[in-house]
């Protein structure tokens, strides 16, 4: 991997509208698509200029951000081949998943994570927040293997680590000493809430888990509520033990899936609180239409997914994510952005000429790694960008496209 060094550059391009801010004095036109013509200079990695390109020089490219990946799971990447879930449904993944522990070595995951990590970076992304499956028999030593990987690549990627655990694993002596040490990395601590719900048994575990995270002042990312059956019943679990702790704690809820299945008025209450409590959402609408509510026999209609729209009416900062990447849990993908936008979209009906579409999959993501740069284009931004041979969002969305992607400005090289 090399990049070609640029100190200066200009291009001609079409942005969208709503991921680009200049100031009040430049008027930018804005076609039926949302884009906007622009000129755009960058100096030393950053953004110099950006002016209003009205009548002037055609293009045939579009800019995005690079993009940011909010959930991933790079530690078992590309495992489908030996690990196939050729039932198709969650039981399944699990098992199969659990079986991968059994030959998973420290080199194994390394590797497959540097695979994905290159990839991720030739198609696009600037960051990635991955979970690594976390558990008792584990090799310890994974963990510098990764943190190695983090600094290996820092010139081009941000990487960020959920150490993913069964719930119990943190309430142990063995949790306890991991989260000291994902502390010290900058990592995050995750768990899985998934039903059947025992209540009591799940009350007692949230709560030692977000007791420890705030003892180490810690973030906490939890798979929840991937399921169609009981709708929302870890969500409103979590809701009351986060109103009975005096803590607080930054929270991330993946999936959050079966909300979906619960009355209109149900979900925007639950809406409001999640925004009132600052909690964050991936939805993760590749897994969860692929392994949720599958039926041999009959297409389902119910196809529970975190409800972005009602979510997003209420404030709540969603992003969406691409999860499993060719394995038990997923079969298909190839940490490229634009698999993940040009399915989602379409699947969650959303229009990509909307600031709210956009927002889920450029600027949320950024939000929720701390990343410094939210990917709004303005000037003193970094350049870091993706060129694109397209004029319109169906060039975008055509599975064949032609990109050039710059890290601060210089242009990357495979
Ligand atoms: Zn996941």
């Amino acid at each position: 991997m090399a990049l070609i060094l640029n100190d200066f550059g200009k291009l001609n391009v079409l942005v969208p509208r709503s991921l680009c801010s200049v100031s009040d004095e430049i008027n930018l036109e804005v076609n039926q698509e949302g884009f906007s013509p622009v000129e755009i200079s960058w100096e030393k990695g950053f953004i110099s200029a950006i002016k209003s390109n009205p009548n002037g020089v055609k293009t045939n490219k579009i800019l995005l951000p690079r993009f940011v990946e909010p959930h991933a799971h790079l530690d078992k990447s590309f495992s489908w081949t030996d690990y196939p879930n050729l039932k198709s449904n969650y039981k399944n993944a699990l098992l199969v998943n659990l079986e991968e522990h059994d030959t998973r070595t420290s080199e194994k995951v390394i590797t497959r994570a540097e695979n994905s990590i290159e990839l991720a970076i030739k198609n696009g992304y600037r960051a990635i927040r991955t979970h690594v499956d976390t558990y008792p028999s584990q090799d310890i030593g994974i963990w510098s293997g990764l943190f190695h990987l983090q600094e290996k690549y820092s010139k081009f990627l941000k990487l960020q680590f959920v150490a993913l655990a069964p719930m119990e694993y943190w309430t142990t002596i063995e949790g306890e000493k991991l989260a000291q040490i994902i502390k010290k990395n900058d990592g995050i601590i995750g768990g899985v809430i998934v039903p059947p719900l025992n209540k009591k048994k799940f009350a007692n575990l949230i709560r030692a888990t977000l007791l420890l995270a705030d003892k180490y002042q810690l973030e906490v990312d939890f798979h929840i509520d991937e399921s169609s059956t009981e709708p929302g019943a870890g969500i409103k679990l979590l809701i009351k033990i986060l109103n009975q702790l005096e803590i607080k704690v930054p929270i991330t809820c993946s999936h959050l899936s079966s909300i979906s299945l619960l009355r209109n008025g149900q979900i925007n209450s639950l809406a409001l609180e999640i925004a009132e409590r600052g909690i964050k959402v991936v939805a993760l609408p590749m897994t969860n239409f692929w392994l949720l509510n599958r039926n041999e026999i009959n297409t389902p209609l119910e196809r529970p997914i975190a409800p972005i729209k009602q979510l997003q009416n209420s404030l709540v900062d969603v992003s969406i994510g691409s999860d499993n990447v060719q394995d038990s849990w997923y079969p298909f993908g190839n940490f490229d952005p634009f698999y993940l936008m040009s399915l989602a979209m379409p699947m969650l009906q959303l229009n990509p000429w909307d600031r709210l579409s956009l927002s889920a999959l450029f600027n949320a993501p950024a939000r929720l790694l701390n990343m410094e740069w939210d990917g709004v284009i303005k000037e003193g931004c970094p350049a870091d960008f993706i060129v694109i041979d397209a004029i319109s969002w169906a060039d975008i969305f055509k599975c064949d496209i032609q990109r050039e992607v710059f890290v601060k400005g210089n242009l990357f090289e495979k």
